[in-house]
């Protein structure tokens, strides 16, 4: 059972001016449906075929390094999508805000400290905002890797990722990560993110 692009959940010009519209169209319909198309070729014919994304990131140290790059793509960009949306930003409210006061202080140190996680990484990767035993951690991986992979420095359920890869923000904001990742929280759908701290708890 072959892996699929899913749909965005809203226009591709839903989330200007923070992320622009040709920058969308590219990451969603281009490298992401990449990550998809050879993921599929690097599990065709064994029995990766058959497993969830989930098992196959929980179990990635014995896959092939395309497996590695393209199934983290596939996962990381498929949640990334489902956590924004227009009409979003402001900071969470409820459990997942009472969780993010007790472990970081205040949403404010939240953004800072996934901030700084995003600037500080060399090259492309991810910042994320993850369950660990029941509580929030916020960690960094290269490339296409996530806390969800066995191979992590840290591991556990993430519920909120921002790519921090170039191809993410150049368009629009050329080299200056630090300004895309001042505008991204505008763009946070805290409900979903809500959700998926639920879920993983
Ligand atoms: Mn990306």
């Amino acid at each position: 059972m072959a892996f699929t692009l899913p749909a965005l959940p809203y226009a591709y010009d839903a989330l200007e001016p923070h992320i622009d519209t040709l920058t969308m169209q590219i990451h969603h319909g281009k490298h992401h449906q990449a990550y998809v198309d050879n993921l599929n070729k690097a599990l065709a014919g064994t029995d990766g075929e058959n497993k969830s994304i989930e098992e196959i990131m929980a179990n990635i140290s014995s896959y092939p390094m395309a497996v590695r790059n393209n199934g983290g793509g596939h996962y990381n960009h498929s949640l990334f999508w489902s956590v924004m949306g227009p009409n979003a930003g402001g900071a969470p409210t409820g459990e997942l805000a009472d969780a993010i006061n007790s472990a970081f202080g205040s949403y404010d140190a939240l953004v800072e400290k996934m901030s700084t996680a995003g600037v500080t990484r060399f090259g492309s990767g991810w910042s994320w905002l993850l369950v660990k035993d029941g509580k929030l951690e916020v960690t960094s991986t290269p490339n296409q890797d996530n806390p969800l992979m066995d191979i992590a420095e840290v591991k556990g359920t993430p519920i909120l990722g921002i790519d921090v890869w170039e191809h993410a923000y150049y368009l629009h904001y050329q080299n200056r990560r630090p300004d895309y990742l001042k505008a991204i929280w505008n763009v946070i759908n805290w409900d979903a993110v809500s959700a998926r701290y639920k879920a993983a708890l």
